[in-house]
């Protein structure tokens, strides 16, 4: 018997919360109308998270668990998630419970109504700093102005997924997973539901400055080959004006014959400028090639050095989480 709804939660050192972490998605999945497995996956920790992520496994055979042989990012860790889904849904969440377990049953809600996606959105982010606020803010709104599919604002990957929808992702062959932006890409029936964003629960954020940059650099150029143009459009400003140039140049000549041009300059700030361009031109085709190069390599995406609970999905294992089966003082 295979579970109804597959937890998947990437973790990179997160020692200080998955014990709070179990707790908190006990309480809620001990109350779904279905049994739930709990994916947990190693992002090639480095501190106590996988000895502790054994631990859980032994004493909850819900809770089933992946190590990925190094570090591979969080979009690859939702993937190898996403690979080992047997539920008829998924469910796709941070460990530093700054996306809330509670919400979930609301998820479950509209999955029921027949909404094959239903992805969580931020009203608020508590207590995250300014820039990293601003900076999201601003990404948001420009990446939905440029990307070829409507990719809702403020939403992260805290969303329900239909089975139907994970296989069609999981049978998606590019490499470069941005899978907010992917799983607006598949279409099916998609909603929203509302939630203030709760602080980190321990420890710093996971993802670097750098991390970040390189997420909102991948969702652009995965959904959008405007950057691609903006060359184009600089291109043929500066041949606009090289124009105007010319003629006011050949006027001067005319008009004022013997007097030098002079404006040393102009020329030499022309001249940065449209260096700048051309390398800022360069670096965007780099991006695109960059990707196309990653694609063609075809490498797996991940390697998996650790793999257990798949194996023993009995009937047994999951009947304990029935909700007819918590204990009472819980459910007071
Ligand atoms: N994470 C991961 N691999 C990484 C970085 C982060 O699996 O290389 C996990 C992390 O453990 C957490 C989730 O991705 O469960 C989100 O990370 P974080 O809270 O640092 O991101 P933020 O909330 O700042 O966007
Ligand atoms: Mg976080």
């Amino acid at each position: 018997m295979s579970p109804k709804y597959s937890l998947i939660i990437p973790i990179y050192n997160e020692e200080a919360t998955i014990a709070a972490l179990y707790e908190r998605i006990r309480a809620v999945i001990d109350r779904l109308d279905g049994s739930t497995e709990i994916i947990l996956i190693n992002d090639g920790s480095r501190d106590r998270s996988l000895p502790l992520m054994r631990e859980l496994h032994h004493h909850d055979p819900r809770v089933c668990y992946l190590s990925l042989a190094r570090n591979f990012g969080h979009q690859v860790a939702v993937t190898a998630g996403l690979n080992h889904v047997r539920g008829r849904v998924a469910i796709v969440m941070d460990a530093d419970l700054q996306d809330p377990p509670e919400l979930i049953p609301k998820m479950i809600e509209q999955w029921q109504q027949g909404y094959q996606v239903v992805y969580a959105q931020r009203t608020q982010r508590r207590k995250e700093g300014w820039f990293k606020r601003s900076t999201a803010y601003v990404f948001y709104r420009l990446l939905k102005q440029l990307a070829d599919v409507e990719i809702p604002t403020d939403t992260g990957d805290f969303c329900l997924m239909d089975r139907q929808v994970v296989d069609v992702l999981n049978a998606m062959p590019e490499r470069n997973r941005y899978i907010r932006g992917l799983r607006s890409w598949v279409g099916f029936r998609q909603t929203a539901v509302k939630f203030d964003r709760d602080p980190r629960f321990a420890g710093d954020a996971k993802y670097t400055f750098h991390q970040s940059l390189t997420l909102a650099i991948s969702g652009l150029v995965s959904f959008s080959s405007v950057p691609l143009r903006i060359s184009t459009y600089v291109g043929l400003f500066a041949a606009f004006v090289a124009v105007i140039m010319m003629i006011l140049v050949f006027y001067w000549r005319i008009a004022y014959p013997g007097s030098p041009l002079t404006g040393l300059s102009t020329i030499v700030v022309a001249i940065f400028f449209l260096g700048a361009v051309q390398l800022l031109s360069i670096g965007i085709l780099g991006e695109y090639i960059g990707r196309i190069y990653e694609e063609v390599k075809n490498r797996p995406l991940y390697t998996l050095s650790e793999v257990a609970g798949f194996e023993q999905v009995t009937e047994k294992a999951f009947d304990r989480d029935h909700p007819t089966q918590a204990h009472p003082e819980e459910i007071s």
